[in-house]
């Protein structure tokens, strides 16, 4: 039996800072501390960070002014950041705020404030709903937000504007150049940002190519990870013996047999100790080469 892990795999680069942010603060015993949402999608995750003493609270919270939290306090913003308008109650409130809102974030944030300074107009692709994009449009006066380029193309822009195009860091590539091309042949009014965070499809193509080679792959990550999801997804489209599986604990042996390749891959907010742990497991029980 083999082992074989995909090239790219686990944290992206703003999680694992994250997550060190908050090992940091943990080691301060006489403060009350907080996580603003879900540092991670990963619900393994989220109860380790409670047993080392983190309160986890969430932006409806503090915007209703239900919150537990006092003078003092410290908190920790998560990668995908959060609203001004949180942030300006946060410092109302006087609690140490720990920003580890990922720098590709904080990127589009700054040119998006940039350029409606200098007075063009935002075009904003991704999901509204998503915590990232409330964030970072949050900062803007007037964003325009389309999720696709059908929406974009059923609103026409005015040829006399200036615009600047921004993104949400996980828009797919693909959707990316088409809507560029698009722009780019009506509109050349329209300047075009492009700040998509590789780690994404960087995971899925090492997946992709991981499902191609091996004989069953195992996704680790949480069952809600929309993340992990999307590798499921990407490795049963090459390879239909590919499962998810949350945790050691979960995961079935009657699946493997001798001689088998197995792929292991795991999605941006999957920690390296849940990966270990599982890969452990396997070598545990069957003869893995080294
Ligand atoms: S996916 Fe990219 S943008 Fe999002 S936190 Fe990770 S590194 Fe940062």
């Amino acid at each position: 039996m083999e082992i074989i892990r995909a090239e790219k795999m686990g944290f992206c680069f703003g999680v694992k800072k994250a997550v060190e942010a908050c090992y940091e603060l943990s080691k301060e015993k006489e403060i009350r501390k907080f996580i603003l949402g879900m540092v991670v999608h990963n619900k393994d995750v989220v109860k380790e960070m409670e047993r080392i003493g983190f309160i986890i609270i969430n932006e409806e919270d503090i915007l209703s002014g239900k919150d537990p939290l006092e003078k003092g306090d410290s908190i920790i913003i998560r990668a995908h950041g959060t609203t001004n308008k949180v942030i300006e109650l946060l410092k109302l409130k006087e609690v140490v705020i720990i920003d580890a809102t990922c720098i590709f974030v904080d990127k589009i944030k700054e040119i998006l404030i940039e350029r409606e300074s200098l007075g063009d107009e935002i075009i904003f692709i991704g999901d509204k709903e998503h915590p990232e994009v409330k964030g970072i449009v949050s900062f803007g006066r007037k964003i325009n937000i389309f999720k696709s380029l059908s929406e974009l193309k059923e609103n026409s822009l005015d040829l006399s504007k200036k615009y600047s195009v921004l993104t949400q860091t996980t828009l797919n590539k693909r959707k990316f150049v088409e809507i560029k091309e698009y722009l780019q042949k009506y509109y050349p009014n329209a300047k075009i940002f492009d700040r998509i965070c590789g780690a994404t499809s960087e995971r899925q193509e090492a997946t992709r190519k991981l499902s191609r080679a091996c004989d069953i792959v195992i996704v680790i990550g949480d069952l809600k990870s929309s993340n992990s999801k999307k590798l499921l997804e990407v490795a049963i489209a090459e390879n239909p013996k590919s499962y998810l599986v949350q945790n050691d604990t979960e995961l079935d042996l009657s699946i493997f047999s001798e001689n088998m390749k197995i792929g292991i891959t795991a999605g941006a907010s999957t920690p390296e100790n849940i990966i270990k742990k599982i890969e452990n497991k396997i070598r545990g029980n069957f003869n893995v080469k080294l």
